[in-house]
Formats: structure tokens, C-alpha cells, sequence
């Protein structure tokens, strides 16, 4: 086992194995202990017989513990992180300092409307900056993450043709580069999907799309750019096609972080979108959490959002949550949705300004093509023309030295470099999809193609070194079949 991460090793103790009776973080003093009896407080069913198997450890044992842990994870914090769709940006500490501010932290949601003005100002702001930068109507914060906005979105064009008495819609059409959440989502809120092929230059085929849509079609589903990173550039015809055809028009916002400040879904012609906000909008995430996914809608689609929207009063400028609206979906997440995501959001937007967030999407635009231009001297770019924020490459023309995409990627974990994203968009059968972000220096993208370069070369000279990557990792390769189909999730204490 490596011993590179200070100290930790993987056959290191868990915190239950360094348990040892009697040691403690902290006391409380007896005497500051009331004197208690479980048995008044809760009914016999529901007092434990035994302890609870929790560790006895020094608060030095802890710390240490979870320091060490959390140096076996790559993070933006400590190393690039190209991982394309995904959008691993740096995510400025203001934003938690702002997010750890008292007067967030210490509100309660089933407080009164009165003693959080200024956590409910704090959403309707989020609200309205989210309408200006993407030109919908109105937006709800609740979604939990992109995929959960999905689903709010097809609920919502569902609620819409039902309430039209337009019951012959039973399909959503969707390209064969969206991401899987797209197809998935659509397919809970029970309708049909109906997959049709990109063109040869990795776009909507507008003569497929034609023949697909009719009266049972309920909406599009799109991104854009899409995921090979091109803009679509007949989205307005697309959008009056659908919209021609009785369609509802869903923007996936994944890619917004490409075009925000430039051009906006809404004024594209799509009628609801989300917004990953912890992509787009620098909120940390990975490993499934945590997120936010708010939804924006078109005013077609603004009576069925979700409860409560959060309104200001016009006349005496109070915030409050409007639950009480007749044709809403319901509700989609307990309380207010992440509220911590939300402010980051907020924190994110306020400081950057119009004027930065349009630079953002200048700048990750600006890298993406910086990279692309270089990488494609050594890999494979199937469109390999002006990209958006990220490009796909392909390693297919190693298989003739019996590599694969995904020995490059092991390889670049011996650098210090998180792989990008591979094997999607599954169009491209060897993906390696590339987004740099525009928050990393000119010398990290140097570095990223000076490694990358080595590897292709490794790939093509010593194939069997590039097969052992990683090396220098706390893992080596794992079986990742078992990982997935018998995940060991629970301690069981050895006897
Ligand atoms: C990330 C992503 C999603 C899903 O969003 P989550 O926030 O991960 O649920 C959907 N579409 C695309 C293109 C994405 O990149």
C-alpha cells in the first residue's frame, strides 16, 4: 500500500477499531447534568435496551481520522478537475463563509414567516437573478439537484397538456447525445421516449425531429450546447417546430455555464428549464450531494410550479410562501428546498456581477478551445470545430496498441490530474470529454496537455506500464463490478 498520503494507509484502523472504552472528546461535568428518566419521556418501545456501538475516541484521534480520510479523495481543492458535463469548478470560499453566516444557520424552516424576512429575501432575489440571466417567467428553488429538476419539469408539461384535455401525449423525444438523467426523468413521469439520432456534425437531425413529432408528442428535451459541447445553432427553428407541433420545449441547464450573459434558453424558445446550480453556479458537489436544481418556467407553465412559491408583497415589500395555488403540482422537497445551496448561489452571482458571469462563460469557453486545439495533435477530436465549454476527444485509434480510453484516464491519476469524463456522450465510443472551467490558470492547462501527451505516447510505446496505472494512488484499479453489486456499506464488528 502507498504510503505518499501522509500517514493514512487504506489498512489503516476504522474509527470503531480505535475505540477504546472510556476515552472521550470532550466531558460534560456531572453536576451540569440534569437528573433524567428516559422512561418519562418516551414510551418502553422505543428506549434502547443496550448502548449504542459508538466510538470511544480522543477529539486528536478524530480530527486526525477524518483529516487523513478526506486526503484519499481528489477535490478541486487539491488538484484539476477536467471533468467534463460535471463542471468541477473552484468554488470560492466566500461563498461558505457567507453560507456559514449565524443568521443562516441558526433559522429553523417552520419558523414564522415573519422572523426569516431576510432568509425568504435571500430566495426571491435567487428567484428573480435566475429569470434575468435565463429569460424565464418565474422560477421555485425546491429541486434537489439537476435530474430531481427534470423530473419537476416533465411533471409540470404533464399538469400542462392534462389541464388542456390534450390526453394523446404520450411521448417525450429525445437526442441520442442527452445525458441518461433525460431519458429517465421523463420516463417517471410516465411518458414514452422516443430517441432520435444526432447528425454527422454532433447535432439535432432537424429531418428525424420532423418526422418524430406529431400530436402525441409532449415535449423536446434538449441541451445546448449539447454534450459534445456544439451549439445548436437552428435551436429557434427547432423551438417553432415543437412549438408548431402542440410540444412543450425542456432546456437541460447542465451546459449553461457555456452561454450565461450571452444568450438565454428563453429567448431560444424553450418554455422550462434547470439550473444545476452547483455546476453552474460554484456550489461544491460530487459523490451525489449535496445540490440544488431550481426549475424556470415560461408563464404557460407558471400555474402549475411547485408550492410554496415565494412572493413579495407589492405594497408593503413582506416575503411570504404562496401555498395555496389550485393547479400546482404540489409539493417536490420538504421545506424550501437546499436552502445552503442556495446561498452560495446567491453568493456566487452577487459577487460576480452581469459583467462576471458573462466572462465566466467567455473564459470557459476561451479554455475548452485552448485545450481542444492543442489535444487534437495527439487524440482524436470527432467535431473538431469551435467548441463550447468542453469538447469530446476519442481514444478509439489506441485500441490498436490494446488501450483504452480508460487507461488514460488511470493514468492521468499518477499526475495529480482527476480523469475527465469518459465513455459519454455514448455517440462517441471511446469519449473522453474535456472541460477545463474557466477558473484554471494557463499553466494548469499546460500542464494538463503536457501529461496527456505522455500518456498517448505512453499508450503507443509501453502499453503494459500505462496498464498498471495508477500506481501512486491509495487504490489501485478496482473491481468495480463488485463495488457496484455487492457494496460492503455497513461495519459489522469483528468478534
Ligand atoms: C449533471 C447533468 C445532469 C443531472 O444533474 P444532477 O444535478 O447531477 O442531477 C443532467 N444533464 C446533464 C447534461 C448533466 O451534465
Amino acid at each position: 500500500m502507498s504510503e505518499r498520503l501522509s500517514g493514512y494507509r487504506l489498512d489503516d484502523k476504522l474509527i470503531f477499531e480505535k475505540s477504546e472504552t472510556g476515552h472521550t472528546g470532550y466531558d460534560i461535568p456531572a453536576e451540569e447534568i440534569p437528573e433524567f428518566s428516559l422512561q418519562d419521556m418516551f414510551p418502553e418501545a422505543y428506549i434502547r435496551s443496550r448502548d449504542a456501538e459508538l466510538p470511544e475516541v480522543s477529539e486528536v484521534d478524530v480530527v486526525r481520522h477524518y483529516t487523513n480520510l478526506s486526503k484519499l479523495n481528489h477535490s478541486v481543492d487539491n488538484g484539476f478537475y477536467p471533468l467534463g458535463s460535471c463542471t468541477m469548478k473552484y468554488n470560492p470560499k466566500l461563498n461558505e463563509a457567507v453560507a456559514a453566516l449565524e443568521g443562516f444557520q441558526q433559522i429553523h424552516p417552520y419558523q414564522p414567516e415573519s422572523s426569516i424576512q431576510g432568509a425568504l429575501a435571500l430566495m426571491y432575489e435567487l428567484q428573480e437573478a435566475l429569470k434575468i440571466v435565463s429569460g424565464m417567467d418565474a422560477v421555485t428553488l425546491q429541486p434537489a439537484a439537476g435530474a430531481h429538476g427534470e423530473y419537476t419539469g416533465m411533471r409540470m408539461i404533464y399538469a400542462y397538456h392534462q389541464d388542456r384535455r390534450d390526453f394523446e401525449r404520450k411521448k417525450v423525444i429525445v437526442p441520442d447525445s442527452a445525458h441518461g438523467t433525460n431519458p429517465a426523468s421523463a420516463a417517471m413521469c410516465g411518458y414514452e421516449i422516443v430517441e432520435i439520432p444526432s447528425t454527422e456534425d454532433g447535432r439535432v437531425n432537424i429531418a428525424e425531429l420532423k418526422k418524430a413529432l406529431g400530436p402525441d408528442i409532449a415535449a423536446i428535451m434538449l441541451t445546448n450546447p449539447n454534450t459534445l459541447g456544439l451549439f445548436e445553432n437552428e435551436i429557434c427553428e427547432i423551438a417553432q417546430m415543437a412549438h408548431e407541433a402542440g410540444a412543450l420545449l425542456y432546456y437541460d441547464g447542465a451546459n449553461f455555464n457555456a452561454i450565461m450573459g450571452k444568450v438565454r434558453p428563453g429567448d431560444m424558445g424553450f418554455d422550462v428549464m434547470h439550473f444545476n446550480v452547483h455546476k453552474t453556479f460554484s456550489t461544491p458537489h460530487g459523490m451525489g450531494g449535496p445540490g440544488s436544481g431550481p426549475v424556470g418556467v415560461k408563464a404557460v407553465l407558471q400555474p402549475y410550479l411547485p408550492v410554496p412559491v415565494i412572493e413579495k408583497h407589492p405594497e408593503n415589500g413582506v416575503y411570504w410562501c404562496n401555498a395555496k395555488r389550485p393547479k400546482s403540482i404540489g409539493k417536490v422537497r420538504a421545506y424550501f428546498g437546499n436552502f445552503n445551496v442556495l446561498i452560495r448561489t446567491m453568493a456566487y452571482i452577487l459577487s460576480m456581477g452581469g459583467e462576471g458571469l458573462k466572462m465566466a462563460s467567455e473564459m470557459a469557453v476561451l479554455n475548452a478551445n485552448y485545450l481542444r486545439v492543442q489535444i487534437a495533435e495527439f487524440l482524436d477530436v470527432p467535431h473538431n470545430e469551435i467548441c463550447m465549454h468542453e469538447f469530446v476527444a476519442d481514444g478509439t485509434r489506441l485500441k490498436e496498441w490494446g488501450i483504452k480510453t480508460l487507461d488514460i484516464a488511470k493514468g492521468l491519476l499518477d499526475y495529480g490530474i482527476h480523469p475527465p469524463t469518459i465513455y459519454f456522450p455514448l455517440i462517441v465510443h471511446e469519449a473522453v470529454m474535456i472541460e477545463p472551467t474557466e477558473t484554471e490558470t494557463k499553466d494548469t492547462l499546460d500542464r494538463f496537455v503536457t501529461v496527456l501527451k505522455k500518456l498517448v505516447d505512453m499508450a503507443k510505446r509501453s502499453p503494459e506500464r500505462l496498464k498498471e496505472a495508477p500506481t501512486t494512488t491509495p487504490v489501485r484499479r478496482l473491481d468495480e463490478t463488485s463495488a457496484t453489486k455487492n457494496p460492503v456499506v455497513r461495519y459489522h464488528k469483528k468478534a
